[in-house]
C-alpha cells in the first residue's frame, strides 16, 4: 500500500464533500486530512474535525471561526482554524497537502481550485463552475505547474476512465470519434411547458435519482448542469462542441460513454453514488472499495434512451451556445445562471425564467467579449458584469410582475 495520502478538503460539509470524508473514513491509514473547509456549517465542521483531526479548519466569517476554535480547543483539539476566502487558497496549496477536493459550489470555488492547480497538486475536481468560467486560464494552471486533475462529475469521472490511460489530450489520435455525456434529464422530464412554468424550489430540489446540493440539483432540472458538463468536457477532455453530445438516460447507470472509430462504444456503468467516482479519483490509478453497492443487471432488466429536448430545456442549447461564442461567454453564462437559480430559489422568480435571464445575459453585446480569458481578473470581471447585469433584469422582472 503506497505512503498515506494528505487531503484538503474544500466544502467539507456539502453533499461531495460528506461524501469524500465517508470513502476516507473506510480506509484509515490510506488517507489523512490536512484541511476540511466550509462556509457557516460550524455545527457538522465541528463534528468533522473530531472525526477526523484536520491540522487547520476554515469557515466563512471571524465569528463562525473563533466559536469554532473555543469548542476545538474545549475538546482538546489542537486543529487551527482560519477563515475567509484567502485561507481557502492557502489550504488548497499547503505543502504538507498531496490531493485537494474541490467541492465548494459555484463561481466562490474558482480561487481556491485555481490556487490547487497553481501549486501543483492532484486536484480532485467536483466544482465544475470553476471550469466553466476560467477554463483556458485553469488548464493553463495545470499544464504550467504539473498538476494532475482528476473529475470528479460523474460523467466526466466515465469518460476519464473509457479513455486510454495514455490520453494527453488528441482525441483524434486515439481514434474518439465522438464524447456521449448522459443526463438523467431531471425531475420534469417527461411535463408539459405549461407545467414548467408552475414548478417550486421544492419539487426543483428533489432529484429522481442523485441527492445533491440544491444548487445543482435545481441546474439538473432546467437541464443547465448538463450544459455546464458540456463545457466541463470541452476543457477537461480537449474536444470541440461538434465532439460532445448529450443523450438522456432516465436510469442514471450509464455514467457517460466514448464513442471510437471503429464503431466500439465504451461506458462505465454502476449506481447512481458520488462515492463511486469520488473513490476512483482518490486512489486513481489503483481501486478501493467506496461503499457502493454493486450493480445488480438482473434487477435492472432494462436501459432507456432519448435525445433531449431543448426546447422545453432552453439551458442546455445556451451552454453549447455560450460554448461556440467563446471567450467571456462561458463565464456570463454560469454566473447569470448563479443569480437566476438564487432568485428561484428565494421565490423571486418562476422556474423557466431562469433560462431567460441567462438568455439575457448572453444576448447583451455590452457584456461580450469574444477574445480567449487570460486571467483571473478577466474572469472576474466578466463573473461580477454578469451577476450586476442578471440582477437588473431580475429585479425589472419582479417590478413587473408587481404591476399587474
Ligand atoms: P453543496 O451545496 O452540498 O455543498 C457546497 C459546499 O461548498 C459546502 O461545504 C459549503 O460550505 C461550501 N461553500 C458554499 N459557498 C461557499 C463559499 N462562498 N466559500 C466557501 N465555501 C463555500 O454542493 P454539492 O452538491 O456538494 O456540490 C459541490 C460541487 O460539486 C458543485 O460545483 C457541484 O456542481 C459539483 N458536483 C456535485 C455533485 C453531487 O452529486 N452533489 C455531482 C457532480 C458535481
Ligand atoms: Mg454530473
Amino acid at each position: 500500500m503506497p505512503s498515506s495520502q494528505q487531503l484538503t478538503i474544500l466544502g467539507s460539509t456539502g453533499s461531495i464533500g460528506q461524501s469524500t470524508l465517508d470513502v476516507v473514513r473506510r480506509h484509515p491509514g490510506r488517507y489523512r486530512i490536512a484541511a476540511l473547509c466550509a462556509h457557516r456549517q460550524i455545527d457538522l465542521l465541528f463534528e468533522q474535525c473530531l472525526e477526523f483531526r484536520p491540522r487547520y479548519a476554515v469557515l466563512g466569517e471571524r465569528v463562525l471561526a473563533e466559536a469554532l476554535a473555543l469548542r476545538l480547543g474545549a475538546a482538546n483539539l489542537d486543529t487551527e482554524v482560519r477563515h475567509g476566502a484567502a485561507a481557502l487558497e492557502e489550504m488548497a496549496a499547503l505543502p504538507e497537502a498531496d490531493a485537494v477536493m474541490a467541492a465548494i459550489v459555484g463561481a466562490a470555488g474558482l480561487p481556491s481550485a485555481l490556487a490547487a492547480a497553481r501549486a501543483g497538486k492532484k486536484i480532485l475536481l467536483a466544482n465544475k463552475e470553476a471550469l466553466v468560467m476560467a477554463g483556458p486560464v485553469f488548464m493553463r494552471a495545470v499544464r504550467e505547474h504539473g498538476a494532475r486533475l482528476l473529475p470528479i462529475d460523474s460523467e466526466h469521472n466515465a469518460i476519464f476512465q473509457a479513455l486510454p490511460p495514455d490520453f494527453d489530450g488528441d482525441l483524434l489520435k486515439k481514434g474518439v470519434r465522438r464524447l456521449l455525456l448522459t443526463a438523467s434529464g431531471g425531475p420534469f422530464r417527461t411535463w408539459s411547458r405549461a407545467d414548467l412554468e408552475k414548478v417550486t424550489p421544492q419539487q426543483a430540489v428533489a432529484h429522481p435519482r442523485w441527492s445533491m446540493g440544491k444548487k445543482i440539483s435545481v441546474d439538473s432540472a432546467t437541464l443547465m448542469n448538463k450544459g455546464l458538463e458540456v463545457i466541463e468536457a470541452h476543457w477537461l477532455f480537449n474536444a470541440p462542441a461538434s465532439m460532445i453530445e448529450v443523450v438522456v438516460h432516465p436510469q442514471s447507470i450509464i455514467h457517460s460513454l466514448v464513442e471510437y472509430a471503429d464503431g466500439s462504444l465504451l461506458a462505465q456503468l454502476g449506481n447512481p453514488d458520488m462515492r463511486t467516482p469520488i473513490a476512483h479519483a482518490l486512489a486513481h490509478p489503483e481501486r478501493i472499495d467506496s461503499g457502493v453497492a454493486a450493480l445488480d443487471l438482473f434487477q435492472l432488466a432494462r436501459l432507456d434512451f432519448e435525445a433531449p429536448d431543448k426546447e422545453r430545456f432552453p439551458c442546455l442549447a445556451l451552454a453549447f451556445r455560450a460554448l461556440e461564442l467563446g471567450g467571456n461567454a462561458p463565464a456570463l453564462l454560469n454566473a447569470a445562471n448563479e443569480i437566476a437559480v438564487e432568485a428561484f430559489l428565494e421565490g423571486k422568480i418562476g422556474f423557466t425564467e431562469i433560462a431567460r435571464v441567462v438568455a439575457a445575459t448572453l444576448a447583451a453585446d455590452s457584456l461580450i467579449a469574444g477574445a480567449p480569458l487570460e486571467s483571473l481578473d478577466e474572469v472576474l470581471a466578466a463573473d461580477t458584469a454578469a451577476r450586476r447585469f442578471a440582477a437588473e433584469w431580475i429585479a425589472r422582472l419582479e417590478k413587473r410582475e408587481r404591476m399587474f
